[in-house]
């Protein structure tokens, strides 16, 4: 087998289809992809003594040109059905945004918009205008700071308020959250000194206050969200701590984690504590996340005492970890919809999977086992069963809500593992949960059962 057999480049994309190809890609890519082809047919010839099969006519090569060309054009972040039980999966990336949000980002990102530029005034205004009044509407607090994320907005309290200074923090709430967010890194960071308070299950206010000192910058208090201590505990409230505070003249700073903006006991779902009662307790500033249980954007959103959210406006990192016009966009877009409060569960995506009623999944649950029955080999078994999801992202992590699955078991070993593969190989790639030997398919975090019964139905039977 020789390497002659090989086109010339040249030959490849001077040929009709060739021609074709470079008005459509351009003809630095062609080149690229032919000169790659080529190459890998080297190789082939090399190992195999044999051409690749896509080499032995001139049309199969562009054919193969033509879909690397198209590969090309397809970004890796691939969409996915989410059938893990888990509605906030930080792996899958949290909270959907609602169609008001993607609106509004798609308005500002293929549009200029009035950022920071008061149309009234003609003057230079702030980014974070819109939404600090808005958040000052919804929670009751003075003004608001936004960031990229609530890792973010800790760092950012921390470095305006507590460089080369003392935070107190209980030894229970010294956090990790998955991808290694972690307070005391976070506080080294921000060139702060921790001190540690308390035990791991008990933390009274007298260690609070022994560990006050002029050096003090504020008292923290962070919410425990991917974890409970339980059993022989104390902790001490905001509100304790806030009396301690004034007393010292010392801030009191809450990180939240999810922080809901409604009572979500009102929907019977798990009571998580919300920033309005955080604010009405006195607390100088609470942090949350945009993307968790408020259903929008990633973002850490700041809100507080105005002379105190001044000052982290100002401070140099704001720059650094401000949020884009697209972000602020889909923010300002969900929290209007928290403005009207009875229509919230219809139209906040996050609120409406949270709260489907248990009849609808299971109506679900029997379309999607009617596609896989099509879908799926002999040797596996299908069922509709009972499911216990949950909220995700550090929300009430022992809770679990009412839910239906579609189990798929097989007595025969490895057909699982199998299976999964295959899922994971689908245009939209199927995400469940392995639980008792058996791969589980949750309805509650599924955005779309239409078209994950489409794609089913489009697929041979699995290999
Ligand atoms: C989730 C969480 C964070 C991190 O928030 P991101 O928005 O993911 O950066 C920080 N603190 C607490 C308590 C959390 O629950």
């Amino acid at each position: 087998m020789s390497y002659q057999q090989l086109p010339s480049i040249d030959k490849l994309i001077k040929s009709a289809e060739g021609v074709r190809l470079v008005a459509e890609f351009g003809h630095t890519a062609v080149v690229n992809v032919c000169r790659q082809l080529i190459e890998q047919g080297r190789e082939h010839i090399k190992k195999e003594n044999e051409l690749p099969s896509f080499f032995s006519n001139i049309a199969l090569t562009l054919d193969e040109v033509k879909h690397h060309l198209h590969k090309q054009n397809q970004v890796n972040i691939q969409s996915v059905h989410n059938l893990t039980g888990t509605i906030l999966h930080t792996n899958l990336g949290r909270a959907l945004w609602s169609p008001p949000a993607q609106q509004a980002a798609l308005m500002a990102m293929s549009q200029n918009v009035a950022l920071e530029y008061d149309l009234d005034m003609a003057k230079r205004s702030h980014r974070d205008n819109y939404i600090s009044d808005l958040l000052a509407q919804l929670t009751g607090a003075e003004a608001a700071c936004i960031v990229n994320n609530n890792a973010a907005a800790v760092l950012l309290m921390l470095a305006t308020f507590a460089q080369g200074k003392e935070v107190i923090i209980s030894r229970g709430e010294l956090i990790e959250i998955g991808g290694s967010f972690r307070i005391p890194d976070i506080m080294q960071q921000a060139g702060c000194k921790l001190v540690e308070v308390g035990t791991t299950n008990r933390t009274h206010l007298s260690d609070y206050r022994q560990a006050i000192n002029e050096n003090t910058a504020f008292l923290m208090k962070v919410h425990s969200s991917n974890y409970q201590i339980c059993g022989f505990t104390k902790s001490v409230s905001e509100q304790e701590l806030v009396n301690l505070g004034e007393e010292y003249h010392l801030p009191v700073i809450t990180d939240l984690g999810s922080g809901a903006l409604v009572d979500l006991t009102q929907y019977g779902l798990p009571s998580e504590p919300t920033v309005q009662e955080k604010w009405q307790q006195g607390v100088d500033l609470i942090s949350f996340s945009g993307d968790k249980l408020l259903g929008g954007p990633q973002a850490g959103i700041i809100v507080g005492k105005k002379a105190l959210i001044e000052r982290l406006q100002t401070h140099p990192l704001k720059r650094a970890l401000r949020c884009d016009k697209v972000i602020l966009a889909g923010l300002e877009a969900t929290l209007r919809l928290y403005l009207q409060p009875e229509k919230l569960a219809e139209k906040l995506t996050t609120l409406h999977l949270l709260t489907q009623p248990v009849e609808t999944l299971h109506n679900q649950a029997e379309q999607l086992k009617n596609a896989l029955e099509d879908y799926l080999t002999p040797e596996y078994q299908l069922q509709i069963e009972k499911s216990l999801a949950q909220i995700g992202s550090g929300s009430q992590p022992l809770a679990r809500l009412p839910s239906v699955a579609v189990t798929i078991s097989t007595s025969i070993s490895g057909k699982l593992t199998a299976l999964l593969t295959c899922f994971k190989k689908l245009p939209q790639p199927i995400i469940g949960r392995v639980e008792k030997d058996k791969i589980w398919l949750d309805l509650r975090g599924l955005a779309d059962i239409q078209a994950l019964v489409t794609m089913l139905n489009e697929q041979e039977k699995m290999p």
